[in-house]
């Protein structure tokens, strides 16, 4: 029987969500939808001392932000709830009590000094990894070292106990990766995990595979850190008896730092230029300030497409893709094994390509509303024009209204070191005579006539254009650079660049 796709990203509210997590959201949600399943979130709270407040709204209004929430969640709970493992809790005691009796767990009463003194143990007789396992457990304290009356009367006395599983010392453990084909692994090198804590609180690797099998998970995709984890998942749906319906694993490439050194982690913040973090994100116990994409400018359609990128490829020269686009075109198998380097620059790249290919009514918002905060209205009729002229030159949304100030306020004061340089006789002669010629000029007042206008007189003056030309910028815009000039000479009118003019003539003096 076909059993309908569900996958679910599965985040611990430890903090802000990290990027490599909204990558994993993100091509859980693209898997779910090219197959026609679901997608879930399940909040993995297990850890109450690692919890953060405010995390879990975090993680809500980023995947909100981006267009990919899921259909099954905490805020909106399917047949399946509840979605908080915290709220779960009383569920997962008989799975473990479950595994005890099959033989395939068992209590442990070893005290944190007692546990101590093994490792130390261990250590001194120079073994690499000391862990709690299929040797070092028969020296332990623990329902199979221990006599049963003694094992009962412990449980009944309420002395302290934690439920581990029994990892068999010598037996192969395989799972047939979506990503990385089949992964083999040896029991002898993984330790009895704790599965419930002293404090009744399911672990993390009891809770994922009770939840994964309740909430009828079909595959699993996460990050590659979970992929030692993985061989004792596969035993416990094995000891469990769920084999048949245990959901397919893909395990996910890592995100590395722009050098390819290390794991992009969250301690990067701010420290490489560039965010890890979808979102602005204030740490509410030590109020360290992260930033986040979105407050940097990037538009969550650019930002997804980038994203789906860092690890995934369509296999095919195209780069631009629509979300329903990269539902359309996904596949896990065209996700790479090894991890990929972040690339600020390419996530820019791809922000100028979506920027400049929005309709003029949406970016006219982005400018409008900052022109505002500075007190600005731009006339209805040069919206169109600017915007036109500014958006093949801008990465950010808020580089609209900084390209175009100069446009829409004539300056007041001129770049000193450009009026040092350029701002000779001869190109405020040119000006003055252009000034006059504008006065009485009439016709259409396009960037060509504008510009005819402009050699005409340069050339009865006898004066070289190309020599100028950064004086005349200088003259109407204040600076020495920007967009076309005689398209920003359209758009002014003949009169205002004029009295720009006028105004530099007056303002400026040329050097000695
Ligand atoms: N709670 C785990 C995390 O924070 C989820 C791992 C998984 O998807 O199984 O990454």
């Amino acid at each position: 029987m076909n059993r309908e796709v569900r996958v679910r990203f599965a985040p611990s509210p430890t903090g802000a969500l990290h990027i490599g997590g909204v990558r994993t959201a993100l091509y859980n949600y693209l898997f779910a939808k090219k197959m026609g399943g679901k997608f879930l979130l399940r909040i993995e709270d297990t850890d109450q001392t690692r919890f953060v407040p405010g995390a879990e709204d975090y993680i809500k209004e980023s995947l909100e932000w981006l267009g990919i929430s899921p259909v099954e969640s905490p805020w909106n709970p399917g047949d399946c709830g509840p979605y908080r493992q915290s709220e779960r809790k009383p569920m997962y005691m008989q799975y473990a009590l479950d595994l005890v009796e099959k033989g395939h767990a068992y209590y442990a009463f070893d005290t944190p000094e007692e546990l101590e003194a093994m490792r130390e143990r261990l250590t001194a007789a120079r073994v690499v990894q000391p862990q709690y396992n299929s040797i070092t457990r028969t020296q332990m304290k623990n329902s199979l070292t221990l006599p049963p009356e003694e094992v009962k009367a412990r449980l009944e006395s309420g002395d302290p106990y934690v439920i581990r599983v029994k990892i068999p010392r010598n037996e192969e453990v395989r799972l047939n990766d979506m990503i990385r084909g089949w992964v083999l692994v040896h029991t002898s090198t993984l330790d009895d995990k704790v599965l419930m804590k002293s404090d009744g609180m399911p672990t993390y690797h009891l809770a994922n595979i009770v939840d994964d099998h309740l909430m009828k998970i079909t595959h699993v995709i996460r990050g590659e850190e979970w992929l030692p984890s993985a061989p004792l998942h596969v035993l416990l749906y094995k000891y469990f008896g769920w084999e048949d319906t245990m959901p397919q694993f893909a395990h996910l490439p890592l995100l590395l730092k722009p050098d390819g050194n290390g794991k992009l982690s969250k301690r990067d913040g701010d420290k490489l230029g560039f965010p890890v973090f979808p979102l602005n994100w204030v740490d509410p116990f030590t109020g360290e300030k992260s930033s986040g994409f979105r407050e940097q400018g990037f538009l969550p359609d650019a930002f997804l497409n980038f994203l789906a990128f860092l690890g995934w490829n369509p296999g095919d020269a195209r780069e631009l893709f629509t979300l329903d686009e990269m539902v359309e075109a996904f596949t896990v198998e065209r996700i790479g094994k090894s991890g990929t380097k972040f690339d600020i620059a390419k996530a820019k790249w791809y922000n100028e390509q979506y920027l400049k290919s929005k309709p003029i009514a949406e970016l006219a918002v982005f400018l409008l509303a900052d022109a505002k905060k500075d007190g600005i209205v731009i006339p209805s009729d040069k919206i169109d024009p600017i915007l036109n002229l500014v958006k093949e030159r801008v990465t950010f949304p808020a580089d609209l209204w900084k390209e175009s100030k100069f446009i829409v306020i004539a300056p007041t004061g001129f770049d000193e070191e450009v009026a040092s340089k350029k701002w000779t006789a001869d190109a405020a002669k040119l000006l003055g005579k252009y000034a006059v010629a504008l006065d009485s000029f009439s016709g259409e007042f396009d960037a060509v006539s504008a510009k005819a206008l402009l050699e005409r007189t340069a050339e009865a003056e006898g004066i070289k254009l190309g020599k100028v030309m950064q004086a005349v910028r200088l003259a109407v815009t204040g600076s020495g650079a920007g967009p076309d000039l005689m398209v920003v000479f359209a758009i002014l009118g003949s009169a205002e660049v004029a009295k720009r003019i006028r105004f530099a003539l007056n303002t400026l003096t040329v050097a000695a």
